[in-house]
């Protein structure tokens, strides 16, 4: 009888290293934290069940089915989640790709751009500086002068008319208008 081996296996047992989120893959990326946050329901009751899922969980929209893929109109476009500023409509260009096209920003610093290897490629991710949303990818085939173009959904995007600014221009034009909750 050889059962006193059971020993062995007791004495040789390990703890188990469960590792903290630290894929070099970005894999933990919800982690990051932003500088604005809504609470999960707020956001399920303002924005449609494809903004949501867009701007949320990183959804895209069919090609051609977005309200902003053939707006002409001049203004400025936000996220629909902040509503921080993003892009100028004279950086709109027609890409042909079925969702809105920019070749540049209103800001650099108003979308971070990170690695995505979802679905077996590898794409730049294009997300709100402030407030975490998914927005779309950014591409190197966009046209001069900056040769970027950045695909965005239009569920990611809101829209300020130019003539609705009415005299916003050259002025004030950060509506930090609700900076009311600066206590931390
Ligand atoms: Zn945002």
């Amino acid at each position: 009888m050889s059962g006193f081996n059971l020993l062995h296996l007791i004495t040789k047992s390990q703890p188990v290293a469960l590792r903290p989120c630290s894929l070099p893959s970005g894999a933990c990326r919800t982690k990051k934290t932003w500088p604005v946050s809504f609470p999960k329901e707020e956001l399920k009751k303002r924005l449609t069940p494809a903004q949501y899922h867009v701007t949320q969980e990183r959804g895209t929209e069919s090609a051609f089915t977005g309200g902003f893929t053939h707006n002409k109109d001049e203004g400025t476009y936000t996220c629909v989640v902040c509503g921080s500023a993003l892009f100028n409509s004279a950086t709109k260009f027609d890409s042909g790709s079925g969702w809105p096209s920019f070749f540049d920003l209103m800001k650099e610093e108003s979308i971070t751009v990170t690695d995505d290897f979802s679905y077996g490629m590898h794409r730049v991710e294009a997300t709100c500086s402030q407030c975490g949303s998914h927005l779309g990818h950014l591409f190197d085939d966009g046209p001069k002068p900056t040769g970027k173009r950045y695909c965005i959904n239009s569920a990611s995007l809101g829209f300020q008319p130019k003539d609705a600014a009415s005299s916003s221009e050259g002025g004030a034009a950060s509506s930090s208008a609700s900076d009311g909750k600066t206590e931390l």
